[in-house]
């Protein structure tokens, strides 16, 4: 019967197509000025809201940035990684979302990373103001700022031709990170780790240590009323997790627990160039894993695709997968 039908099917879409070639011809034709038609068009604000019992989650996108996962993923051969790509319908590079997180408690405005700021270039990041506006909110109403680590990605955001954006906020980071960052032993790169890295930093938070207002924690800490730190080391030393909750409800900022989560939910134990200690970050990341998906637990991280934000899954101790939430508008 499918087959039978077929020829209509084909016919009706030749139809189409025809019927349409000419509606286009006949609108281009009364059009002055033509549009940019079917040519990349930015998107508009990324933007996203969600509920969290008294407080109001927004996800901000930075945008995206491409990410040569052949050559910075660490453990897993190229015929693997290709395979899983496949399976997500994804091919190399991969196109990596930047998020970052305001949350509004009511009393205090809350900015989850900031994004790469100029450091990316024009062509990547360096959205997250941008959408921060669109969102309705200025950066100088930010009160807080927390930073899930020191990497240019996440705290790139901070300045913008080597000034203060944030003006009002305490800058909340892990110690250990401002420690290895700022370590002036570090700054021609070490263990591998290149200078770039350190270089950056010290651009971005300078200026914050100078005003007073880096306010760095050591170990699990109450940042703000519903908001706490938690220590997760691995990705970086000072690698921290923000658990947030009102009303019973959480959700806990992840950053960079997973940089490539169609590959790294099938296989944890795969770490990236970016990891300061490999091992520790693979085994940091099945931990959690294997936490949250006990716990059901919502999760929002930095690199998932925008918006970010869902739950994570096990069907058995070694594999897990990222379920995003479902979409409310209403
Ligand atoms: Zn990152």
């Amino acid at each position: 019967m499918r087959y039978y039908l077929q020829p209509f099917a084909t016919a009706l879409t030749a139809m189409a197509l025809i019927t349409s070639i000419f509606s286009v011809a006949a609108t281009a034709s009364e059009v002055q000025t033509p549009s940019a038609g079917a040519a990349a068009q930015a998107q508009q604000s990324g933007v996203y809201r969600y509920r969290l019992g008294d407080f109001q989650i927004t996800a901000l996108s930075d945008g995206t940035v491409p990410l040569d996962v052949h050559d910075l993923l660490q453990g897993v051969k190229k015929e693997s990684i290709d395979g899983h790509l496949r399976h997500a319908f994804l091919a190399n590079p991969v196109e990596e979302s930047i998020n970052a997180f305001v949350i509004d408690t009511g009393k205090r405005l809350v900015l989850v990373d900031t994004g790469a700021g100029d450091f990316f270039g024009p062509e990547a990041g360096g959205k997250l103001i941008a959408n921060l506006r669109a969102a309705g909110y200025e950066p100088s109403q930010i009160s807080d700022v927390l930073l899930t680590h020191v990497h240019t990605d996440h705290s790139g955001g901070l300045v913008h031709n080597g000034n203060i954006v944030f003006s009002n906020a305490v800058i909340h980071v892990g110690k250990p990170d401002v420690d290895f960052f700022l370590d002036t032993a570090n700054q021609n790169g070490v263990n591998g780790y290149p200078k770039e890295y350190f270089e950056q930093a010290t651009a971005c938070l300078t200026p914050y240590l100078k005003s007073g207002q880096l306010q760095p924690f050591s170990g699990p800490t109450q940042i703000l009323p519903g908001v706490r730190s938690v220590p997760t080391p691995g990705h970086t030393p000072g690698h921290s997790f923000y658990r947030v909750e009102s009303k019973g409800e959480s959700i806990t900022f992840i950053g960079d627990l997973v940089h490539v989560e169609s590959i790294q939910f099938e296989k944890p134990k795969v770490t990236i160039q970016f990891d300061v200690n490999q091992a520790e970050a693979a085994k940091q990341r099945i931990k959690q894993f294997g936490i949250f998906s006990k716990s059901r637990e919502l999760v929002a991280g930095a690199h998932f695709p925008f918006p970010g934000i869902g739950h994570v899954d096990t069907n058995n101790h070694d594999a897990y997968r990222f379920v995003a939430a479902n979409y409310r508008n209403r």
